[in-house]
């Protein structure tokens, strides 16, 4: 048996140019949180400031709701069955469910165990057997959740896993704070989960480069963004082999498998919501290129996508059509 693991931290990333104004002040951090790394760059008179608190901030949350962090809101939950959540922490529990719904299920925040069978959560990564797996699928149902308030109650058994939304609502976290401290220009990525501000301070977009799935130190095209949220989930982030089958992070809480619906990856886009692109990015990605379509099209929730196929296409939404340049390798698909 072959187990390899890789932590693949670049989803998304920034092309830049050398024209950036050096006159307004900056600052930069590079922070490992969230199982990720995470880089910040900030333009302003407080950016200095404003990265600091970032960075606290991000570091807050994770000590909230990381799952695997012992003593954090999340941990207990799932320890106890029930406790009494910050406001933040019942927040991405709501919208989790909430995203589940919406998407047909494709979405679940209780998908802990079935993580757990699968050894995501460690260092080794398995196969399940159909016992062990059966016996954790039956714990993936969030009609289980019982939210009051502040207080939630887990069926016997369940366990919360937010780690399909966490990324995206830090980003959040981080907009919020920089629009809070005036910071004009800016851009952070949080493994995958891209936030820009204000395009470069030479007047231009931000370039963003969506990871290609195909060779990962290449791209599939670029995005060119001033300000908003884009969130790429894609098999290939986290993934081991057994028997010459490839198993990977993004689990079909259909089948209790890696999801396998013949997408490569999902890039998610809003202009003001990075919880939401979070929450779809791994969601669209189960679902498959059809419903993906079919839940775009519905407008239920407003969002831009791209959809990398495993037939070699980009599936570009129609928000999107200018702003995103596939590269040569993939077929440009827009759709409206
Ligand atoms: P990443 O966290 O690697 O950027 P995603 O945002 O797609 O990628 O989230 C994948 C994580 O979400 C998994 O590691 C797991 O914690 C959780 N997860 C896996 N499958 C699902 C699912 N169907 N619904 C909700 N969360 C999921
Ligand atoms: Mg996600």
């Amino acid at each position: 048996m072959k187990i390899t693991k890789f932590y693949l931290l670049i989803l998304l990333f920034f092309i830049t140019g050398c024209s950036q104004d050096t006159a307004i002040p900056s600052a930069t951090a590079e922070v490992y949180a969230m199982d990720t790394v995470m880089n910040l760059t900030a333009y302003g008179d407080n950016a200095q400031v404003a990265i600091d608190q970032a960075e606290a901030d991000l570091l807050a949350l994770e000590a909230q709701i990381s799952r695997t962090r012992e003593g954090s809101e999340i941990y207990l939950l799932n320890q106890t069955g029930t406790s009494t959540l910050s406001d933040t922490a019942v927040e991405l529990l709501r919208r989790s469910i909430n995203y589940g719904a919406l998407t047909g299920g494709a979405f679940s925040c209780t998908i802990a165990p079935v993580m757990d069978v699968w050894g995501f959560t460690t260092d080794t990564m398995a196969v399940p057997s159909e016992a062990v797996l059966s016996q954790a699928m039956a714990l993936v149902d969030d009609t289980g959740v019982v939210i009051d308030g502040n207080a939630v109650t887990l069926g016997a058994g369940q366990a919360i896993d937010l780690g399909g939304i966490g990324k995206g609502y830090a980003a959040q976290l981080v907009a919020d704070i920089f629009t809070a401290q005036n910071i004009s220009n800016a851009m952070v990525s949080l493994g995958g989960n891209v936030y820009v501000l204000g395009g470069r301070t030479d007047g231009d977009p931000w370039r963003i480069g969506v990871q290609d799935p195909n060779n990962l130190s290449g791209y599939a095209g670029v995005l060119s963004m001033y300000t908003g949220f884009a969130v790429t989930s894609g098999g290939y982030q986290r993934f081991f082999e057994e028997n010459g089958v490839t198993y990977h992070h993004i689990i079909d809480p259909s089948t209790g498998y890696s999801a396998n619906a013949g997408l490569l990856s999902v890039t998610i886009v809003s202009p003001d919501d990075g919880t939401l692109c979070d929450a779809l990015s791994t969601a669209l990605y189960v679902m498959g290129e059809e419903a993906a379509i079919a839940f775009w099209r519905s407008g239920v929730v407003p969002f831009e996508m791209i959809l990398l196929t495993e037939d070699g296409r980009a599936v570009v939404s129609s928000g999107l059509h200018d702003t995103f340049i596939a590269e040569e390798g993939y077929i440009y698909d827009p759709i409206s």
